[in-house]
Order: structure tokens, then sequence, then C-alpha cells
């Protein structure tokens, strides 16, 4: 399998180059040249299996040259180290929770398996490779932690200076070794804007073998598709189902949507965002307008230009009217956040995060007009790093898991810098 450019179909390359330059040299994003499909015997199969073997048949479908077979289902057991447990909140609603991993959210699976991927090719150069990430809190947590310690390899992580929570700094500033931290004084999207500018720097190009680890790169996306298989095999009735995705940049939506065309039966995916609700705004008009981001209490989606858009849109070759069939677009404030999180906990005594918050939302809307479909919703940080938003509201205290409280204790360590891209570049080089 070759991966292309979505600026151009006929640039084509290797599945070890897609992941190691993480964007197209011509700016565009990778994408699968084709999407393999599974016969409708391998989903029957699907229940009775353990979620690394599962995993491990979706990834050799997407990398079958430059890593051994055997080397393959190691890094997917190391990526895979920890449950995504699925659980019935009321009649016919799932959460899958994906925050049970070292730093308690879903990009621990992209990130885990990505840092492996790397490693593995910057060992065979004999080269050290730079990953440099743009977060809003829990990618550069997710990232650091997963490269952590991983030979040949070194981090930047950039994020918004003042936007992200005292527990999601703490997990990417206090880590030293191989991890460095810039504080951007700007946005998000200001600081998406500068790794953006970095990858199309050539003297920089010269200087570093750089990659970025954004949901940009395909080694990020292709770890998502797992658990749409495992969470959908785990159902006690697998007709009619439907994914409620709490939205940012895309990359776990359009992880669903390659697991659906690689065969996994579902009805209907629902983009669940917070007030930054390009994507939904797009499902009913057609229009896409990218726009600076607001601020919410799901900080983690609050992006105005969602990078994997042009990946949805290869997806439905470029067609508005089957992407607005496949998917429901839903946006909700921060007030329906917080009132469904009490409403769920007393109701149901399930604590709900900001995030999984929208998720829910989403899939409640959707049901209320489809009650006959099964829903998963996929709850995507665990409520304890939001503590400040969700006590108040369940009015109790939340106990905080070991791992956090052990960052909670650490030294934040960071460079600050402007939202100038210069100003960045010369952080870089110093640092070389
Ligand atoms: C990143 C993130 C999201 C959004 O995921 P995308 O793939 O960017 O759409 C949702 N919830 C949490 C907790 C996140 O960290």
């Amino acid at each position: 399998m070759k991966f292309y450019s979505t600026n151009n179909s006929t640039y084509r390359v290797s599945f070890e180059n897609a992941v190691m330059n993480g964007l197209a040299l011509d700016g565009g994003l990778f994408m699968p040249d084709r999407i393999p499909v599974f016969p409708h015997e391998y989903f029957e199969s699907l229940p009775l299996r353990p979620f690394h073997e599962i995993a491990f048949d979706v990834a050799s479908a997407f990398v079958e040259r430059g890593i051994s077979k055997k080397h393959l289902k190691e890094i997917i057991i190391k990526t895979i180290s920890f449950d995504a447990p699925l659980l019935e909140i009321e009649k016919n609603v799932f959460a899958l929770e994906l925050f049970h991993g070292p730093t308690l959210a879903f990009k621990d699976f992209g990130a885990r398996f990505m840092s492996q991927i790397l490693g593995h090719f910057a060992q065979k150069l004999h080269r050290d490779i730079t990953i440099l990430v743009a977060t809003s809190g829990d990618t550069g947590s997710a990232v650091a932690n997963g490269f952590l310690g991983v030979s040949n390899t070194k981090v930047v992580v950039l994020y918004p200076s003042g936007k992200v929570s005292e527990i999601q700094e703490k997990q990417f500033t206090t880590l030293g070794k191989n991890i460095t931290a810039i504080e951007i004084k700007g946005t998000f999207d200001d600081c998406q804007r500068l790794v953006k500018q970095a990858f199309l720097d050539a003297d920089l190009k010269d200087k570093f073998l750089l990659t970025s680890a954004n949901s940009i790169n395909i080694a990020r996306l292709i770890p998502q598709t797992f658990y749409y298989f495992y969470a959908w095999s785990r159902l006690p009735k697998r007709d009619n189902v439907v994914f409620s995705v709490p939205s940012g940049n895309f990359g776990n939506l359009t992880a669903g949507l390659i697991a659906q065309k690689m065969g996994l039966p579902v009805q209907q995916f629902i983009a669940a965002t917070n007030v930054n609700d390009v994507v939904p705004h797009y499902l009913t008009t057609g229009d896409f307008f990218p726009r600076p981001s607001v601020p919410t209490l799901s900080n983690a989606m609050d992006v105005g230009n969602p990078s994997n858009f042009i990946r949805m849109q290869e997806l439905f070759e470029r067609n508005h009217k089957s992407m607005d069939e496949a998917i429901k677009g839903y946006a909700f404030t921060d007030e329906e956040t917080k009132t469904v999180i009490g409403l769920v906990f007393n109701k149901f005594n399930y604590i709900l995060d900001p995030h999984g918050a929208i998720g829910y939302l989403g899939l409640r809307e959707y049901l209320q007009q489809n009650p006959e479909h099964v829903g998963i919703f996929l709850e995507t940080a665990h409520p304890a790093k939001f503590g400040e938003t969700v006590e108040p509201i369940i009015g109790k205290k939340l106990s905080v898991p070991e791992a956090l409280k052990n960052f909670m204790l650490s030294i934040k360590k960071s460079i600050p810098c402007d939202s100038n891209y210069e100003s960045l570049k010369n952080i870089l080089l110093e640092r070389r």
C-alpha cells in the first residue's frame, strides 16, 4: 500500500516516508491509496477475539512493508497495554472509555503507536528524529509521554500559554529527558500554524530530521481505527449502530469513517462539537468557513480550522451530499455541557468529562429522532483531568488517579516564545 498527498493524488510514498515526514512535501496530508476491506465473515468472528488481535489485523492491512509482522505485533502489544471498556449507561447508550492509558486520554492510542513506529524507522536510519507537535492540551501530554525515553527521538511541544489546564500542562512540561515544551503567547491555532510553517521551511528541514505528531500524521490515525472495531464487537446487539464522536481536529472521526470503509457495519456517525462548529455548519449548509477558535470547557476540541477535514472530504470524494448523509453534525454550548454532566450523574450515576459530555449530547439528540438505533459515544478523557469543571457540578470530589498525582507534584519547565515564526525558529536552532 502507498500513501498519497491530499494535494496531489499522483504523489505517492511508502508508509515509512509518510510517517517520517508527517506532512507531504506539497503541504498535503497523507491518505492510504486504497482502503482494505475485510469480508463479512471476519466481522462475525470479532466478538470472540481479544483487542490486541483485532488491532493487529487492522494495522497489518495498512502496514504491509517496512516493518516485519513480528515487530508490528510487539508494537501493538506495547501500544495497547490498557483496556477500552464499553459501558452501558442507559438502554442502548454505551460509553466507550478511551482514557485508561498513561495520560488518561484517547490520544494515548495514537501517540504510543506512533512513537514505536518512528523510533523503529529512526533507528534504521541511525539518526535522531525531532517530533514537533502543537497541542491544545491532551496531544502534548500523550505524545510527550508516548515518546519519553524512546531512543533516537526528541519531542518539542508547542502549546498556547494559559489556555491548557494545569494538570494538562504538567504532563508535558515536567518530563525532561528527550522532551522540550515551548509556551507560545497565542492560541492553539497559532501553534498549529507555526508547526505547519516549520515543516515548509527548507532551511530547517536541512538541519533536522523533522516530523509531526499531530493528528495529521498517518501513524496517529491508524491506531484510532482499532477501537471502533473492538467497541462494535463488544455490543450485545450489533444492528443499527451509531458512533458519536466528540471532535476538534476530526482525527478520531476520520478514523471511524475509515473503519466503516473497511467494512465495519456502522449505520451513522455523529460529529459532536462545542461552539467551534465549523464542520456541523458545513454539513448543514455545504459551506466550510474556518475561523479563529473560541475557548470552551472542552478545550481539547477548541479548533477553528480542523486539520483532518481535508481527509474527510477525500473519503467522500469531495461530495458534500454523501458526507452529509453519513455524518450528522451537532454543536453544543458550555451551558448544555454542564447541564448534561449533572443530569447523567444524577440519573445514571456516571461521570462524564466535558468532551465525552459533548459526545453524549450528540448521541442523545440523534437517538431522540432514531430510537431504534444503538449508540456508542466516545469518552475521550478521564473526568479527573477536568476536576475544576466537573466537581462543582456533581457536588463531590473526584479521586485523582495515581498517575496524575505524580505529575502535579513535579516542577514545570518551559521556554516562552511569541507567536512569530522567526522566534520559534531561533529557539529550535539554539537547541539543536
Ligand atoms: C483531542 C481530543 C478530542 C478531539 O479529537 P480530534 O481527533 O481532534 O477530533 C476530544 N477529546 C479529547 C479529550 C481530546 O484530547
